[in-house]
């Protein structure tokens, strides 16, 4: 048995953390400086995330990171009132939202600062940027059309 294996649970538990590798530092360094960035093919210029090894467009390697505008909308959204973790079963109920950037690209993550209630499909969305531990940063998302 491991040390780390008969350890006693967190006062404070720690958020599910994501597999960082070299394919998605340069995201997770972007998070941690405020900004969202994604990767570009600079073969056919396709936008992707998640970040990946090769195009899923041309199959192509060559990439280059791009600052997106942090614009967007709510795409769709659930609310979850059950804490399948720890660190989630303090903050139930809390949504999952899936985000439709400017740019065309959709990633997951959690609307801030309005109340679940009050969430729209359609509504306009800025990123923000969420401390999660002492060392992990995550966009997360502020409506910003509140009508
Ligand atoms: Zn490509």
């Amino acid at each position: 048995m491991s040390p780390t294996a008969s350890a006693p649970p967190a006062a404070d538990p720690l958020p599910i953390k994501p597999a960082i590798s070299e394919i998605n530092k340069p995201f997770w360094d972007g998070c941690r400086a405020h900004k969202l960035m994604a990767q570009q093919c600079t073969h056919c210029q396709e936008l992707r995330y998640p970040a990946a090894a090769v195009c899923p467009n041309c199959l192509s390697g060559a990439h280059e990171w791009r600052a997106l505008s942090g614009r967007g909308e709510l795409f769709s959204y659930i609310v979850i009132h059950r804490g399948y973790h720890p660190y989630w079963a303090q903050r139930v109920p809390y949504n999952v939202a899936f985000i439709e950037l400017e740019e065309g690209l959709r990633m997951f993550s959690n609307i801030v600062g309005t109340p679940n209630e009050a969430l729209r499909v359609g509504q306009k969305v800025k990123v923000a940027f969420e401390q999660r531990g002492a060392d992990l940063v995550v966009p997360v998302f502020e409506v910003v059309d509140k009508s």
